[in-house]
């Protein structure tokens, strides 16, 4: 019996912003319509990764903003 493969079919969407754009924008505003009506999930960590799944209010869009692991501080005790 074969194995029955589903494939998440992702509407096509255009960004207006690159990556690079939205993160200098300080992850403000939808990369594709602009809106600043956009909420964000709870944080999820793996190890050094952390990720929010972010939503536009206005358009539907859906993202990760992707966070990385850059310092540690306030060590204590030891
Ligand atoms: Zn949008």
């Amino acid at each position: 019996m074969a194995k029955k493969i589903t494939k998440k079919i992702a509407a096509k969407v255009t960004a207006t912003m690159t990556s690079e754009e939205y993160v200098k924008d300080g992850g403000c505003a939808c990369p594709v319509c602009k809106s600043e009506n956009i909420m964000g999930e709870s944080l999820e960590a793996d190890g050094a990764n952390v990720w929010n799944t972010i939503t536009c209010e206005d358009c539907g869009a859906t993202w990760l903003d992707i966070y990385t692991l850059t310092s540690y501080d306030y060590l204590k005790g030891g």
